[in-house]
C-alpha cells in the first residue's frame, strides 16, 4: 500500500499518472504511477518491476506492507 510520507495515511493520494510498459505486446513487466496528495501537496512515484518482482517509491510517498498488523 502506498501512503503519503507526511500524513502517513493513503487517504488522500490520488493517481496522477500512471503508465504500464508492455513486452512482446503482452507482458506487463513494469508500471509507473504518480501520486499527489490532495490533504498536503505531496508528489511522489512508484513503479513496479515484474521482471525482478521489485517495488521502489520516491519522493514524497511511501510503501507499507498491505497486510496490517496485529500484535
Ligand atoms: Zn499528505
Amino acid at each position: 500500500m502506498i501512503t503519503c510520507t507526511n500524513c502517513e495515511t493513503p487517504q488522500f493520494l490520488q493517481i496522477t499518472q500512471s503508465r504500464i510498459y508492455f513486452e512482446d505486446g503482452e507482458m506487463i513487466n513494469e508500471i509507473t504511477e504518480s501520486y499527489e496528495c490532495t490533504l498536503c501537496g505531496a508528489t511522489g512515484q512508484y513503479s513496479y518491476d515484474d521482471d525482478h518482482d521489485e517495488e521502489t517509491v520516491s519522493g514524497g510517498v511511501s510503501l507499507t506492507k498491505e497486510r496490517p498488523k496485529f500484535a
